[in-house]
Parts: structure tokens; sequence; C-alpha cells
């Protein structure tokens, strides 16, 4: 079967990339291919599945669903899987956060927030508080709001004259520091761009909007937790929103439930997706403080906020939301984040000596590994061979460019882990000659 011709596949460029690799079956870190072959999923899938491929709890929780409720609109309608899902989410959400607004994916998770953080201030009397603040390096979904919001890269370049204009400060990328300051003596300076605007332009902005602690798409960049702890104090002390968009981070990945936690902060508004129904169905959710939400509700009906999808709240997706939450308090997930991040820690400091390797950087259950490269960026020429080499030993890494990264499901075993760093290790050597740097 030659599915090429047929489905138009996400970021691939047909002309230039390999056939596509038939899945025929998943389970737990191992994607099965249709030729027998077997891969461990690195990457969790686009970073969605945290618990292992068909676990059998979310498995069989949907399936019971399916004998009782497939989908009904959620506007004039409720049903049990997305009250209790809220019930489970406001249990293991940041104090304060607690409407839930639910959507398909991440991006619309982050449309959801931008819509409300700009409507929010309308509702309040204050339309000229209208202007979003958002970072370098920032991605945040494909959608036209999401892209606008997100750094201007290869992928929105096409769209650019259609993106909403937006201010955009420094990331605290350390490794190449937007400042010139090295981590060990800086006073996080890059965020004084970030209070500058404030002040200036504090009463015009409606939000920023940030990926609290890991930058995924642009560049897997590590932030200190005082950047993230920085920016909330900034935003409170300018009356701005902060918008925190764990559509990665959230459900683990940094080593709490929340990248938010980490830092010790409350956003005003969070977006949550990939990791919420551990992987399985498509959901995306936005949640808003009491404070936001109240301004909705009025007799005025253009307070409404008049946005939906058709699938709002899908009983199977919630179902599956619910059982993965589940999962956090039956099995030792934590634990094994732990494990991963131990491992991690290992394996980096190894790698990090290679003369092929410009840094490492690590989060909860995410590696990076940067390497150097005189095309550094997503174009970057090692990526085709560096995914070649991974998937014909087994592995599944799609490195960003130049920056190999490790995001494994949860349930990884030591083993997996390991032979996903030998093989990191081997084509450190191989793939990458010393005169490649
Ligand atoms: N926000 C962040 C931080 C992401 O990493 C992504 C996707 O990678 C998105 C939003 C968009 O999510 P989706 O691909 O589900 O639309």
């Amino acid at each position: 079967m030659n599915s090429e011709l047929h489905v138009w596949h996400p970021f691939t460029q047909q002309a230039l990339d390999p056939p596509p690799l038939q899945i025929v079956r998943a389970q737990g870190a191992h994607l099965y291919i249709a030729d027998g072959r077997r891969l461990i999923d690195a990457i969790s899938s686009w970073w969605v599945n945290i618990h292992g491929h068909c676990h059998p709890a979310i498995m069989s929780a949907i399936a019971a669903e399916t004998e009782k409720l497939d989908h009904v609109l959620l506007a004039g309608f409720t049903h049990e899987p997305v009250e209790e899902l809220c019930a489970h989410l406001r249990k293991v959400l940041p104090e304060g956060l607690e409407h839930i607004f639910f959507s398909d994916n991440g991006s619309t998770a982050v449309e959801v927030a931008l819509k409300m953080a700009l409507q929010y201030w309308q509702n309040l009397g204050h339309p000229e508080k209208k202007t979003i603040v958002a970072l370098e390096h920032a991605y945040h979904g494909d959608t036209v709001g999401a892209m606008s919001v997100s750094a201007g890269s290869g992928f929105t370049e096409p769209f650019s004259s259609f993106l909403f204009p937006v201010q955009r400060v420094h990331s605290a990328h350390c490794y190449r520091c937007p400042v010139g300051k090295v981590r060990a003596s800086c006073d996080i300076d890059c965020v004084e761009q970030l209070a500058r605007l404030l002040e200036e332009k504090g009463a015009e902005i409606a939000a920023v909007i940030v990926e609290p602690l890991l930058q995924g798409a642009g560049g897997m960049i590590v932030h200190p937790l005082e950047f993230l702890q920085r920016i909330r104090k900034l935003c409170t002390a300018h009356n701005v929103l902060l918008i925190a968009d764990e559509v990665l981070t959230g459900f683990g990945r940094c080593g709490k439930m929340f990248a938010c936690e980490l830092a010790g902060v409350v956003p005003d508004l969070i977006c949550l997706s990939k990791g919420l129904t551990g992987g399985v169905l498509p959901m995306g959710a936005t949640v808003s403080t009491r404070e936001i939400h109240s301004t909705f509700v009025s007799t005025d009906r253009t307070h409404t906020f008049y946005h939906g999808h058709s699938y709002t709240g899908n009983p199977l997706a919630a179902t599956a939301a619910i059982a993965s939450l589940k999962v956090f308090g039956t099995e030792s997930v934590f634990e094994r984040i732990q494990t991963i991040a131990r491992i991690h820690a290992e394996r980096l400091a190894a790698i990090q000596k290679h003369p092929a390797v410009g840094n490492v950087r690590a989060i909860g259950s995410v590696a990076v590994i940067e390497l150097h490269a005189d095309d550094a960026g997503y174009f970057s020429q090692l990526r085709p061979r560096l995914y070649k080499y991974f998937l014909e030993a087994g592995v599944l890494l799609r490195p960003l460019g130049n920056i190999i990264y490790v995001l494994p499901p949860y349930v990884i075993s030591q083993d997996d882990l390991h032979y996903v760093y030998d093989r990191i290790a081997d084509a450190l050597d191989l793939c990458i000659p010393a005169n490649a740097t």
C-alpha cells in the first residue's frame, strides 16, 4: 500500500524525506513496524505518551466508555466524564486555577488562552490592553494565533504577513545568552528587557506567554527557575496576565506534575494537551483563575466566551484523561521520572566531553544534546543523517536540527534508555566525524 500519495504527512517533505514507516502496534515504550522490526519510542510519539503505549488501564477505560457515550456537544449539555475529569484536574492543578475550557490539541489550548486573555481585559473595560508578549525561541503551535506568538522560523515564514504583531523578549537561553552573560555569575539579566517593556508599555499589554522552564520545539532550551519566578513577579507588578503553555511540560515531564510547580509559580492561564490523555486521544484544555472566569459571567451577552470546537470535551478523550491521571496514583510514576533523570545525568556527564558536543542540558525526563554545527538550526544537515542512523539502530529520535533530545515515555526500561544513549554515543563517533564540527 503506497500511503504517501494520499496521506499528507505533517512536517514532511515528500520529495526528500524517507517514506513513512508503517506501524502496526505499540506497547509500552515500543513501536512495532509492519516488516517485523521494533523501535524504542524515545520521543514519546511527539511528546504525548507518558505511561507507555496501550496502557491497559487507559485502553480498557476507553473501551468501557464506548459502550455508553460516543460524543455529545458541550454547549447546553454535560456528561460524567468531563465533570469527573475537571474534578481530577482541579486536584492536581496549582491552587487558584479552577475553570477548565476544553479543546482539541495544544495549538487550540493556546488560541483559547490568548483569546481569553484579550477578552478578559475587554470585559473589564480595558480594551487598550491588547498586546501579547512572547519569548524568543518560543513554539506554541501551528494555528495562526499560536504561530503569531511562536518565534519566527522556517515553519512560520510563508505566513509571516498574516500573523498578528507580538512584542518579543529574550529567553533565558544560557548556552547562547542573549545578553552575553554566563549563568554562574549572572542575575538573570535577560529578564530586564521584559522589565523595561512592562515599565514602558504595561498599560497596553494583555499577557505574557511562556513555555515554563523548557522551550520545546524552539531548541529544547532549559530556563533557570528564577527566570520564570521573575516573569511572574513582573506580570503581577504591572497588572499583566501570565499564560503558561504547559502543553509539553505538563503531566510530569519536568519532574513535577507541572513545570510551574518547580518554580513555585501560579500562572493566570495554563494550557494543557499532549500528556493530558496519556497520549492516547487528542484533547486540549485551558484553565483560568476564578478572577478571569468571573468577568465572563454576566447578564451582558457580549461578555460570553464565544468559542468552541465540535469535539470540545469529548467523552472518550475525557475518559482517557481520567484514567491517565489515575495512573499517577496507582503506579510509581514520579519514581520512574526520577530514575530517567538520574540516567540522563549520568550519561550526559560522559557525552558532554565528546568533541562534537557543544552543550548538554536536562530537566526531569528530558535530556538535550546540542551538537556543534556550522549550519546550526532546524534545517541542519546533521538532522537527516542522525534520524536515519537512529531508525536503523531501532530508536525513534527526531533531532531538532543539530539538537538531539531524549524524551521517553516514563515506563521506558533502564536497559532501553541505556540502549538509546549507546546509540547516541555511536552516532557521535560514526555520524559526526571530527571535521563536521
Ligand atoms: N505548545 C507547546 C509548548 C508545544 O510543544 C506544542 C507542540 O509541540 C504546542 C503548543 C502545539 O500542540 P499541538 O501540536 O497539539 O497543536
